[in-house]
């Protein structure tokens, strides 16, 4: 049989492991910070509608640029941040995943390098090895929050290509404030000079944050990029449409490596119509967030430690013991209850479910605590 290793690989690929969260067939799946609630009916017949208007043209290559989707983005934006964003400087892709991939595509590259303060989303690493980045591991502060100090001299000393600001923090919960991206910013492109650096702030849980939007930091900054998604707060992660903010030079720029037609006519007209639907579906990120509240207020009666958390998602702990974190994940499963375990040491991280989902979750860990104190 060959193995991977057998095939000439690229050298920087040998020995790695593919992104993947576990996907198991368990009763309480609150492991990869998807939106629990499933489309509502209306939505999924307008999808049906919009789809089958689509199909009739399917003869034909999608719209390239995508502007009516672009516009629609662009106008969500726009009601939600306050702050004014036309299509110019939207730009969408298959989930804000290939978002990022064409920005380090972009921006990154061979001889460059992209910085990410970590524990952070392990997929900002990862698609920089894969288009040939370098990838800077960036330190945080104990209680998760990014050191700015310590941040703004590696960057200086360090002098990365892009910064990866992600806000609220995955797998930790924690936001950042304008402050922090702000000395980030500065600090890319004294680094840098000339032209600069490119910071890209993933707010792919901003909907579910008590703070406001990064976005309007937008306004004079032609370096800064605001990603998001649908994926969380629209409940539309099989959907995989994500987008970005940004000044209307990047959006161009990123034209210079996205594949033609790189959105289906389909992934258009059901975008299209979940916007339409924009304030049913955030009736239920409202929902999850005082959820998400209650995770963290019972967790901690129940006597773990929380992270405040600004997302859809809870890190709890501390699990120190025989195993970490690990031998806790399992106990946990076996009660019929899969969350995740980001290989943060001593923590563990529960996506916020529906109030029964989420009652199971916690009758599981306060067993598990009870057991652990035996
Ligand atoms: C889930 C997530 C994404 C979303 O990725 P999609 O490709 O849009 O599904 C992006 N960034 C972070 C930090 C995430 O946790």
């Amino acid at each position: 049989m060959t193995r991977i290793d057998d095939l000439p690989l690229r050298e920087e690929l040998r020995g790695k492991s593919p992104y993947g969260a576990p996907q198991l067939d368990v009763p309480v799946r609150l492991n990869t910070n998807e939106n629990p609630y499933p489309l509502p009916e209306e939505l999924v017949r307008r999808i049906a509608e919009r789809v089958a208007e689509a199909a009739r043209g399917l003869n034909r290559y999608p719209d390239r640029d995508a502007v009516e989707l672009r516009t629609a983005l662009a106008g969500y934006l726009t009601r939600v941040t306050g702050h004014p964003v036309g299509h110019e400087g939207v730009w969408a892709a298959n989930g804000s995943n290939e978002v990022i991939q064409q920005l380090l595509q972009t921006f990154g590259g061979p001889g460059r390098t992209a910085i990410g303060f970590e524990p952070s989303y392990s997929m900002h690493a990862l698609i920089s090895r894969g288009t040939g980045t370098g990838w800077i591991s960036g330190p945080r502060n104990e209680d998760f929050t990014i050191d700015t100090e310590a941040a703004v001299r590696e960057i200086h000393a360090r002098r990365p290509d892009v910064v990866f600001v992600c806000s609220p923090n995955n797998p930790t919960g924690t936001a950042v404030d304008r402050e922090t991206v702000l000395a980030l910013y500065e600090a890319a492109q004294e680094a840098k000079g000339g032209a600069g650096a490119l910071v890209v702030v993933d707010e792919a849980y901003g909907e579910f944050s008590h703070g406001e939007s990064l976005l309007p930091l937008l306004a004079g900054r032609p370096t800064l990029v605001v990603s998001r998604t649908m994926s969380k707060a629209f409940g539309a992660a099989g959907l995989r449409l994500g987008y970005l903010a940004a000044d209307p030079a990047v959006v161009d720029a990123v034209q210079l490596v996205r594949l033609p037609y790189h959105l289906s006519a389909v992934t258009q007209a059901t975008a299209l119509a979940a916007l339409e639907h924009t304030d049913t579906l955030l009736g239920y990120v409202e929902k999850l967030k005082s959820e998400r509240d209650r995770l963290v207020d019972e967790l901690r009666a129940a006597g773990c430690e929380v992270v405040a958390s600004d997302a859809n998602f809870v890190q709890f702990g501390r699990f120190d013991g025989e195993g970490g974190q690990h031998a806790a994940w399992q106990a946990l499963l076996e009660r019929g209850v899969l969350v995740r375990d980001n290989g943060v040491p001593g923590w563990l991280r529960v996506s916020t479910g529906t109030p029964a989902e989420n009652d199971a979750f916690l009758d599981a860990v306060r067993a598990l605590m009870k057991e652990n104190k035996r």
